[in-house]
């Protein structure tokens, strides 16, 4: 079967060739795309090559956000924004071996909008807006509306994602994942959590537990309200409990091969827990003798 190739070397001759060839496939990466076509699950008409572009591969900040290029690599990401965007960076870290991590990128990511992309968590947890663009405009969608089921988004089939814009972290960031082994696995469900010390706010983002990545908003007002923000005094045991049972009773999940709906709520509440737990101790002030801080155990 013929398939098309087209190689755009500018953003705005993309935006033309998906306009006039609103079928044609993405590939930044191909690290989803590749396996998509090898195993013959999906045989587009034409390829839309993004890899010579290089705006799309570009980051800078815009009125006090990251806007990050939706063809930058996860290697780059941890690489060049780790410090200003932690959680980010832990989950990116997890997304399969070194060479998934130097192709792969967020916008890869986000085209294919599993409930099991690791770098959806950590978008939520953070309020993160996608940048999406066609011939007639530019959008800017937030990403709690980005997804709207499995493996769909808000996408119009003439538009491409040009970039994702984020805060820079104003507080801790953690995540976390299950998966059956410790690399080159997806998801059994994950759990990101990002709090804003100054503005009393959490941010939550739940993977692989639902038709679409979720956030936990329950969870959220809860822990907002509990912190103790000035005095900085760790949660005590009843609301860390709480904070992840919450979390759990937000999943929406299903009994699949890689686990049972029971065993993710269990997971997540785990999760929850130890994230709340990693997250406010890295925040707490350092000790008189100058201990260290971190993630512990
Ligand atoms: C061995 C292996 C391990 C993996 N491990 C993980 C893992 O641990 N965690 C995880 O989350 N994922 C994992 N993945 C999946 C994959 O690596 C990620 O989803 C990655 O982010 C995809 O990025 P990409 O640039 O390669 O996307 P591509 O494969 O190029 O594209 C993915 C989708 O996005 C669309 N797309 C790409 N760019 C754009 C754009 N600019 N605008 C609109 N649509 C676009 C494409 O058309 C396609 O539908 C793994 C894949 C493999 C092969």
């Amino acid at each position: 079967m013929v398939m098309d190739f087209h190689q755009p070397a500018t953003w705005s001759e993309a935006l033309e060739i998906k306009a006039a060839h609103p079928d044609a496939m993405p590939v930044a990466g191909g690290t989803d795309v590749m396996v998509e076509i090898n195993l013959d699950h999906h045989r587009p008409a034409a390829i839309l090559d993004l890899t010579r572009i290089s705006e799309l591969r570009e980051w800078g900040t815009e009125d006090g956000l990251l806007r990050i290029g939706a063809g930058v690599t996860y290697t780059r990401l941890i690489d060049e924004l780790g410090g200003r965007l932690p959680g980010m960076a832990i989950a990116s870290r997890t997304v399969g071996s070194p060479q998934i991590r130097n192709r792969g990128t967020v916008g890869g990511n986000l085209g294919t909008s599993s409930p099991a992309g690791d770098a959806h968590p950590p978008l939520l947890a953070a309020d993160a807006i996608v940048e999406v663009e066609s011939r007639s405009g530019r959008r800017r969608v937030p990403a709690r509306e980005f997804f709207t089921g499995p493996k769909r988004n808000a996408m119009k089939k003439d538009e491409l994602i040009a970039a994702f814009l984020i805060e820079p972290a104003r507080g801790p960031q953690q995540f976390s994942k299950v998966g059956t082994r410790n690399a080159m696995v997806i998801a059994v469900c994950s759990f990101a959590l990002a709090l804003d010390p100054e503005r009393r706010r959490a941010g939550t983002g739940i993977g692989s537990a639902g038709p679409t990545p979720l956030r936990a908003v329950e969870a959220e007002e809860f822990i907002q309200g509990e912190l103790d923000w000035e005095g900085r005094r760790p949660p005590g045991e009843a609301v860390v409990r709480r904070f992840g049972e919450l979390v759990a009773a937000a999943a929406k999940p299903i009994d699949d091969v890689r686990g049972t709906a029971a065993y993710r709520r269990h997971a997540l509440a785990v999760m929850a827990r130890r994230c709340l737990s990693w997250a406010w101790r890295e925040d707490a002030p350092l000790p008189p003798s100058g201990g260290g801080s971190g993630r512990g155990a």
